[in-house]
């Protein structure tokens, strides 16, 4: 029988990247990635106030916070330089900042002007992240781990959000290059794929508070209870950590259930 693993922090003296790091789901993996022991996180966004705060709270020596628009590249570029030049190294990278549009994007009609935008953050964005964090962990020959945020929906047929869903599956087939094509270097690519859950995104994109979207997703889940960003952290920090170091080209899927509701029962 293997020896059993001594127990220590997830994370322990890592380097990470959240991009979309101010609010919802990144700004939970970037609790969650230093109270696991994390050296140094940085949180990449474009809510400034949002982001610096949370550095704040966190601490200079071990968050900081880096203005990054994921669709330039140029930004991209230099915020996994600057991490570099910060902390020494990049050991793990979130790519986790999205969007959703506005309006029900049926077949029928589709509002196609607001793909650019959509698409420029959810599949270039996370593009330019990939191709930066990996060429820096391949320089520095560091084994790491890339984590992207794909949907549950993006394999299921919906009602509407047709151009979220195809964003969403661009994301996973890009995770599934990369993987394949970084697995030489010893660098792990997965996805975590969630549920619907009350972030701020989900809620303007329901017109609702947090307590009422929670109720409206609640029927959906096939677990009891509701789905926290806090689960999905504890799912993108298993991706992250040594826990999961034979693990790649991954979608882990945290949705209490949800994407079961499409089972016919006989
Ligand atoms: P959120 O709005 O709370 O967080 C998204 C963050 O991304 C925000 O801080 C926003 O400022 C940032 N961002 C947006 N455009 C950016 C850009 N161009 N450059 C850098 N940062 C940018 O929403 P969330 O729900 O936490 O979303 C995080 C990820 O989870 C997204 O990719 C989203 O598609 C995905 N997701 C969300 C749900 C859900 O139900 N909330 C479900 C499945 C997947």
């Amino acid at each position: 029988m293997a020896n059993a693993k001594p127990c220590k922090s997830k994370v322990q003296d890592k380097v990470a990247i959240v991009t979309g790091g101010a609010s919802g789901i990144g700004e939970a993996t970037v609790l969650a990635f230093v109270e696991n022991g994390a050296r140094g996180v940085v949180i990449a966004d474009i809510q400034d106030e949002n982001g610096q705060k949370l550095a704040e709270s966190i601490g200079t020596h071990r968050s900081t916070y880096i203005h990054c628009d994921v669709t330039d590249e140029n930004q991209v570029k230099s915020l996994v330089e600057s991490t570099v030049q910060l902390y020494g190294q990049l050991d793990i990278v979130f790519c986790n900042a999205g969007i959703m549009s506005f309006g029900k994007q049926t077949v029928l009609d589709f509002d196609l002007d607001s793909y650019d935008k959509l698409f420029a953050i959810n599949v270039r964005g996370v593009a330019a992240c990939l191709k930066h964090a990996a060429r820096a962990m391949v320089e520095g020959g560091v084994k790491g781990s890339i984590i992207c945020t794909a949907s549950v929906i993006a394999s299921l047929a919906r009602d509407m959000h047709t151009d979220y869903i195809m964003s969403k599956s661009g994301v996973l087939a890009l995770m599934k290059c990369a993987s394949y094509q970084l697995s030489e270097h010893g660098i792990r690519v997965n996805c975590v794929s969630p549920g619907p859950v009350a972030t701020p995104l989900a809620c303007k994109k329901m017109n609702m508070g947090v307590e009422e979207a929670e109720k409206a997703f609640e029927p959906h889940y096939c677990l009891k209870g509701v789905l926290k960003v806090e689960h999905v952290a504890d799912a993108v920090l298993f991706l992250a950590s040594e826990d999961s170091e034979f693990v790649t080209g991954h979608n882990l899927v945290v949705d209490g259930g949800y994407n079961f509701q499409g089972i016919v029962k006989y």
